[in-house]
């Protein structure tokens, strides 16, 4: 597809991607299937050709509807017939054992519709499967290295069953992310980096993403807007800062090291407003620095808060149904308003939920779930002081 949108190398895998590409992520949270077409097909005319989804990527639409990013993904690319060119899909599985490994990845490939072996295709269109292990951290990287998941994997890509091998981690990770780029396995990475945190950048001990691209592996960056909760954050904080969103994808395609900017958006709209950006000069280092600065007016208030970014919900759901990401992203803004000193209207709004304040039993059974290693029992019963000690 003719496109606007420059493209750079995706490590030593031979493809070339587009700066900006599309996290699938939000599709489930779109209100019909065709708000779902809509931004997919946009995305593919603007000639975007790296998608970002996971087998873990489901929930509920906004009709009730259950719905997984991996099928809308592939049903979509199936619907074409005038894609001229390979659209390199990510997916993730939550599977680090052989056997949870296999069927995970099984599953992806019946979910998006992969047919045939090296050249892959979704219905008639050519496409790049890059298989990833979902969020390594400490843990999951004491099995996935010592499982024969990775020997299974690199025998699937030898037999075209996918093409090339990632992971994503989190912040936090930086020894376990060091530990599998080092095994010279991984093609393509996925991690965390926006103006607000840059400590698997430049603000790290190690600069991971430099040490990264010097391995000759692509670099998916996430959360270049700091996660889902950012804009009900954001809105409170904008008024300290000059950092509009724009800004803050410009400063991540204006990193070096960086291959594509995955930006999740869920409306057409926010995801023409990206391409603007994209198009416009990147930032020179003396702008980067100085924005650097700016950031770092705000950053303080974003640490130890829950993102509402659900990736804990993934794989994970709590034996009491305590819905502990919505109470904690109240309980985030609730937070940031006392510490600008404005009205905090989230105590209302806890309140009007439908909540049992004992519900949680603190087994700690969210906690390896959470992206950000939130103590979420701990958490919770904050929560609970704060913004409900009426209930
Ligand atoms: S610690 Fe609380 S919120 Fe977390 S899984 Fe256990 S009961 Fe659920
Ligand atoms: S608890 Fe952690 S993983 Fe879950 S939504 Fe909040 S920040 Fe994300």
């Amino acid at each position: 597809m003719e496109t606007k949108i420059a493209r750079r190398p995706l490590g030593k895998t031979g493809l070339s991607v587009s700066e900006v590409s599309f996290g699938a992520m939000n599709l489930r949270t779109l209100n019909t299937l065709g708000e779902t077409d809509d931004i997919l097909n946009y995305v593919i005319d603007q000639g975007i050709n790296l998608i970002d989804t996971a087998r873990g990527y489901n929930g509920k639409n906004k009709q009730g509807e259950f719905v997984e990013s991996e099928v809308l993904v592939g049903s979509l690319l199936r619907q074409r017939t005038d894609i001229d060119e390979p659209i390199v899909v990510v997916t993730k599985g939550h599977g680090y054992t052989l056997d949870e490994f296999e069927k995970d990845l099984n599953t992806s490939l019946a979910k998006l519709g992969v047919t045939g072996t090296h050249n892959l295709r979704i219905g008639q269109t050519d496409v790049r499967i890059v298989y990833f292990f979902h969020g390594i951290n400490a843990k999951r990287w004491a099995t996935i290295s010592t499982s024969g998941v990775l020997d299974k994997i690199q025998e699937l890509k030898q037999a075209g069953v996918i093409n090339h091998i990632g992971f994503s981690s989190h912040y936090g990770d930086t020894k376990e992310i060091k530990a599998a780029v080092d095994t010279g396995i991984f093609e393509v990475v996925e991690l965390p980096y926006n103006i607000f945190n840059r400590s698997l950048g430049e603000d790290g001990k190690l600069n991971l993403l430099e040490y990264i691209y010097n391995k000759q592996i692509g670099i998916i960056n996430m959360k270049a807007f700091s996660g889902n909760g950012m804009p009900a954050i954001y809105r409170m904080l904008k008024d300290l800062i000059t950092i509009d969103y724009g800004t803050m994808l410009n400063f991540c395609l204006s990193n070096p090291y960086i291959t594509t900017v995955d930006a999740g958006a869920r409306l057409v709209s926010e995801f023409a407003a990206d391409l603007e950006t994209a198009i416009r000069p990147r930032l020179t280092k003396p702008q980067m620095t100085d924005l650097r600065s700016e950031a770092d007016k705000v950053s303080k208030h974003m640490h130890n808060i829950c993102r509402e970014c659900m990736h804990c919900l993934e794989k994970f759901s709590c034996p009491q149904n305590v819905n502990f990401p919505e109470i904690l992203a109240l309980y985030a803004r609730h937070t940031i308003s006392e510490q600008l000193d404005r009205d905090s209207s989230y105590p209302a709004q806890y309140r009007q939920l439908d909540i049992d304040s004992e519900a949680c039993i603190e087994c700690g059974a969210c906690i390896p779930w959470c992206e950000y290693k939130l103590d979420i029992p701990k958490m919770l019963k904050q929560a609970h002081q704060a913004l409900g000690s009426s209930v």
